[in-house]
């Protein structure tokens, strides 16, 4: 079983991904925990090339084809092995990260983005938790961590409610693996409503 999670910065995916691997770990299964960019060491070595630097270091396009690589290299390396051995893999961020922020916020490039996942990547997620939470508030909280070396996250408020919009479109455009989670309140409680939504996903 493959989960991502999804979402804008800053609203809890990372701590709600370890959250619910803990979770599936207590209840006996296996799990991998990974992310993206990133989650292989040939990702990682690309995701230190997309989120250090200059933030017009690469054109709209090469940032697509980066993406993509990186992607790559996590199925072929960290997501295919463990599905294959029957490992539940949790990724803290997957393809709809790809097709919102690369797809929508640099001009319209969703077609490129999507000609190259199915060229490339040609799966989904199982499930995709997609964290559902004010784009202030998320600005806030991402502002209050230390982001000095993420050059994306200087981006303020008008780029994170274009990316809320985006991830609210998405979920209502693949409702058969989306499930959109309300990630305001304490982290117990946004843990719950996700234990729900993937206790009865797996129950089906
Ligand atoms: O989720 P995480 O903070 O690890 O992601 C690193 C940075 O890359 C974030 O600021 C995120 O907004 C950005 N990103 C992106 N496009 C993606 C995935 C992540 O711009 N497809």
């Amino acid at each position: 079983m493959f989960i991502s999670f999804e979402g804008i910065d800053g609203s809890g995916k990372s701590t709600q991904a370890r959250m619910l691997a803990d979770r599936l770990r207590q209840a006996g299964h296996d799990v991998v925990l990974t992310r993206e960019p990133g989650g292989a060491p040939g990702a990682e070595e690309i995701r230190r090339l997309l989120v250090e630097g200059d933030p017009g270091r690469w054109s709209p396009e090469t940032e697509i084809l980066l993406f993509t690589a990186a992607r790559r290299d996590h199925l072929e390396r960290t997501i295919r092995p463990a599905l294959a051995a029957g490992q539940v893999v949790i990724s803290d961020r997957f393809a709809d990260s790809t097709r919102v922020y690369q797809g929508a916020t640099r001009g319209d490039l969703r077609g490129t983005v999507d000609a190259l996942h199915s060229l490339m990547i040609g799966m989904e997620p199982d499930v995709t938790i997609v964290m559902d939470m004010d784009p202030a508030h998320a600005l806030s909280r991402g502002l209050a961590r230390d982001t000095t070396e993420d050059r994306f996250e200087a981006m303020g408020l008008g780029f994170q409610q274009k990316l809320a919009a985006g991830f609210a479109a998405l979920s209502q455009d693949a409702p058969d693996r989306c499930i959109p989670v309300s990630a305001e309140g304490s982290q117990d409680a946004v843990a719950a409503r996700i234990w729900d939504a993937v206790d009865s996903h797996l129950r089906q």
